[in-house]
């Protein structure tokens, strides 16, 4: 075949994939929220089949044949052409999927579907001793496949890159260990600031039709389309993209919370503008796929965070609020705002604030090379943990279910993973100075928009960025174009410290 048919012949092979890919997303999405306890079994089987027939066409051999003939051609003109990116990403795909050798990929897969139920079993009573044994097991395959997948620095590297393409252990460190000792000063000053926020407000009781009302109305108004998407509830809220014209978000509701149901309804929806902003042209090829989690992270944290807990975004939005809910009548914005930004050390990741959050995913970076590197024993992980938890955040976990047993990401075999959280919002702070200079004003600027109920300009300018070009660059050059500079915590260190300066009134 010449080398546009080998093209040709790809890119219709990638496509019927990736019906396959959508299936399993829209199956995921239905287990999620929907499906009865009882159809668990034949759900399993289901996907179980979609999966095998997934990595079969992944790894048929007529790819790679088919790959070497384009990419003679096609790589040699502009790289970042549609064309080229697309081989690049196949390439890098097969390779992985090829490398691994089957008996290692059922191993793995198995061992994580064990993992994460041990971890639901262990984790209430925190039995270290009957998770310990799985967890081992799923160290020890991630560092077999990071040998066989190959790595130019060190074996962690190969793991992240699955996550963050082209991203390294190597790269990350000195942004990272930056970043720790500017948080850690600045964390030490907004404690010793005389201003308490009062968090109260946000416990006060919100029917759950009255929240439902809310999410829809913010996340309608930053711009998530309802006609291509749905907004459904689960225990832990996600954001799917089924296909072009169908990008599905959750979030999980308590009466006695409505922060934690809206902005997580924020949070997936920023995730879903993204994937709702991805041209459905190039569905099923990678320039029709978002490029990293860490980028998609960016998105989610930037709509969250800078947008929605940004005292513009309640100028505008707390006059409505109150409409939908009866607690918000009469609650001053300056309180309001500074309630949702409440800055409290905590021992879990997933209630920490915008300040100390990334601490805890430095703590994990941490454990997890050292895992990798060898330097730890994943039986001395609540030693280690409890360690790195007092030097950060001066905390002590009474409990393993709130130290090293709290997240299930390594439970489910996820290792490599947690750096893509702060990369999002390293990347999101870069983004949001970017777009405030181009758009004009600064900061000030978008939050000057956000009270007049203005966030259109904002997604135009992340869909242009960002969201058209799927994976047509990696992470790295995505964000280069994108801001103009190298991946750095200075726009997050600067956008935070303006932040609660003005907050706290340091
Ligand atoms: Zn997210």
């Amino acid at each position: 075949m010449p080398p546009r048919e080998s093209y040709d012949w790809l890119r219709a092979h990638a496509v019927e994939t990736a019906y396959i890919g959508s299936a399993l997303a829209l199956l995921h999405w239905d287990q999620s929220t929907k499906m009865p306890a009882a159809g668990h079994a034949h759900r399993a089987a289901q996907v179980a089949s979609l999966t095998g027939l997934l990595h079969a066409r992944r790894t048929d051999p007529r790819v790679g044949e088919a790959l070497a003939k384009a990419r003679a051609e096609l790589l040699r003109d502009d790289p970042h052409s549609e064309l080229a990116a697309n081989v690049r990403e196949w390439q890098r795909a097969y390779d992985r999927a090829v490398r691994i050798p089957a008996d290692l990929a059922v191993a793995t897969a198995r061992a994580a579907a064990l993992g994460e139920t041990a971890w639901q079993r262990a984790r209430p009573g925190s039995d270290w001793r009957s998770f310990l044994p799985y967890l081992e097991e799923i160290v020890r395959l991630r560092r077999e496949e990071a040998e066989a997948v190959g790595y130019a620095g060190e074996p962690y590297d190969a793991l992240l890159d699955e996550y963050e393409p082209g991203e390294t252990a190597a790269g990350l460190e000195p942004v990272l260990a930056g970043l720790r000792r500017e948080l850690v000063p600045l964390l030490d000053r907004i404690l010793g600031a005389p201003r308490r926020p009062d968090r109260t407000l946000l416990s006060r009781h919100v029917p759950l039709e009255a929240q439902r009302a809310l999410c829809r109305e913010a996340a309608a108004a930053i711009g998530f389309d309802f006609e291509a998407g749905r907004l459904d509830s689960t225990a832990h809220p996600f954001s799917t993209r089924i296909g072009p014209g169908d990008v599905r978000i959750t979030t999980r509701y308590n009466e006695h919370a409505f922060d934690e149901a809206l902005f997580g309804a924020i949070h997936e929806a920023g995730h879903a503008l993204y994937s709702q902003g991805i041209p459905g042209a190039h569905f099923g090829t990678p320039c029709g796929v978002s490029v990293s989690l860490g980028v998609h992270e960016s998105q989610s944290r930037l709509w969250e965070n800078m947008v929605a807990r940004s005292r513009g975004f309640w100028r505008h939005f707390l006059p409505r609020a109150a409409g939908h809910v009866a607690a918000l009548e009469g609650v001053a914005l300056d309180d309001l705002v500074l309630a949702v930004n409440a800055v409290r050390p905590s021992l879990i990741r997933t209630e920490a604030d915008e300040v100390t959050y990334n601490l805890h995913v430095l703590l994990r970076f941490g454990l997890e090379l050292a895992l990798l590197r060898g330097q730890l024993q994943p039986r001395d992980l609540p030693g280690a943990w409890d360690e790195a938890m007092r030097s950060l955040l001066g905390l002590t976990p009474p409990e393993l279910a709130d130290g090293v047993m709290q997240d299930v990401h390594w439970a489910a075999g996820l290792v490599g993973y947690f750096p893509t959280y702060t990369l999002g919002n390293l990347y999101a702070a870069q983004l949001f100075e970017a777009a405030g200079r181009e758009l004009g004003g600064g900061a000030q600027g978008l939050d000057e928009r956000f009270a007049a109920g203005e966030f259109a300009s904002l997604l135009e300018w992340l869909r242009a960025k960002v969201h058209v070009h799927g994976s047509r660059y990696a992470p790295r050059e995505l964000m280069r174009r994108a801001t103009g500079a190298e991946l750095d915590h200075g726009a997050f260190m600067r956008y935070l410290t303006a932040k609660y300066e003005a907050l706290y009134g340091l």
